[in-house]
């Protein structure tokens, strides 16, 4: 099993991760000092998979083992969602030394990490990730939240976990697609911090498609190793972790003009590396050689066939993203593979020219 450590001081947790270990887990949480009372929260899909195994890997380490079940997809990163959570621990009286287990994706990641946040002013909670995106990115870093009529993300709380327990073994359940997202935000880590990652993914695509176990568990250590690094440097994204931005600010404006469907979160993210990277190639920050490498890589995901959209009104998403800060967009740009600068002095007919050249390439 392979142990890393988020550095946050107090709020410092540990991150496991191997194959086949969620067995281990209730062993692991009987040396905290939580009650003996589990609220575990996971959604419709992942139950009919994993209910009987949740069962079995309390049974006999806790009094009460309550699993409540939300509809999967993201419409459960709701207010109503919380609700539902809220008034169950507040039924069971969960005083504050309950332990809320997120057992699923983002979106239960999501959603119980912001229930556990809020409720009596916060309690503990652990992550499970059971997808490769959460497993190595949102599951670590302590962003909670749910979505409004009005936009994605936009009511939320940092809430950093106690523990974060990463079964590589759920990835075999996972679809495809899913598998495709997760490596979105994995080759963003290469590009922004690490050459060695980025090459390692240009030599063994292949194996990793394949769920290559060795491989999939270098690269969800090696990404959660990155963003706990840049975590700890900067837990409220007050600077350093803008850079982990890179390919959202495109890649987000993307996802919203697409409606959030057809393409997945990680796959918005590879075509917004891509116009990224075009900008910066444009600007002279990153050399011709690297930015191929990067457009090489990415497109081997095939995503130009998917993508259908209108440059101007992408960018006016792009406007209204509540990250663009007093109506300045910001990027994170590559400079080389493995390093990123920000930069607010990108001109809206750049953003154009480089969404033309997505939709085109
Ligand atoms: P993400 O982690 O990409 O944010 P979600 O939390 O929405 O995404 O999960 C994506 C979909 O995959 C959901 O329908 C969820 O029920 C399903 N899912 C999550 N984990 C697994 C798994 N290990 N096996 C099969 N399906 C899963
Ligand atoms: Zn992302």
């Amino acid at each position: 099993m392979i142990n890393l450590k988020v550095e946050l001081g107090d709020n410092s947790y540990p991150i496991f991760i191997g194959e086949k270990i969620f067995d281990k887990l209730s062993e692991t949480l009987s040396l905290y000092d939580f009650s003996k009372k589990i609220v575990l929260v996971t959604d419709s899909d992942i139950y009919k998979i994993y209910g009987d195994l949740i069962e079995r890997g309390f049974a006999g380490f806790v009094e009460l083992l309550d699993i409540i079940v939300v509809p999967s997809g993201e419409k459960s990163k709701s207010f109503a969602g919380v609700d539902q959570i809220i008034s169950r621990m507040l039924e069971l009286q969960c005083d504050r030394n309950v332990a809320v287990i997120a057992f699923g994706g983002g979106v239960v990641g999501d959603l119980a990490g912001f229930a556990a946040a809020i409720y009596k002013r916060g309690v503990n909670y652990i992550q499970v990730p059971t997808t490769l995106l959460a497993q190595v990115d949102s599951s670590v870093g302590g962003k909670t939240g749910i979505n409004h009529a009005l936009g994605k993300n936009l009511i939320g709380s940092f809430h950093q976990p106690k523990l974060v327990w990463s079964d590589l073994d759920f990835l075999n359940s996972l679809p495809e697609k899913e598998i495709r997202s997760g490596l979105g935000e994995i080759i963003k880590y290469g590009v922004i911090w690490d050459e060695k990652l980025f090459s390692f993914l240009e030599e063994n695509i292949n194996s990793v498609f394949e769920l290559d176990m060795d491989s999939i568990a270098y690269l969800v250590k090696r990404s959660c190793e990155i963003k706990a690094e840049v975590v700890a440097q900067d837990e409220r994204e007050f600077g350093l972790r803008m850079i982990l931005n890179f390919g959202h600010t495109i890649g987000h404006g993307i996802e919203a003009e697409m409606g959030y469907k057809i393409l997945s979160h990680g796959e918005a993210v590879l075509v917004g590396m891509l116009a990224e990277s075009k900008i910066a190639l444009e600007m002279e920050l990153l050399s011709q050689i690297e930015f191929e490498r990067i457009a090489n890589l990415i497109s081997i995901f095939n995503l130009k066939k998917k993508l259908k959209i209108n440059p101007d009104s992408v960018l006016e998403f792009m406007q209204s993203d509540k990250k663009a800060l007093e109506g300045k967009l910001r990027f994170a740009l590559p400079t080389q593979i493995g390093k990123v600068e920000v930069f607010d002095n990108v001109s809206n007919d750049q953003v154009r020219r480089s969404i033309n050249y997505v939709i085109k390439h």
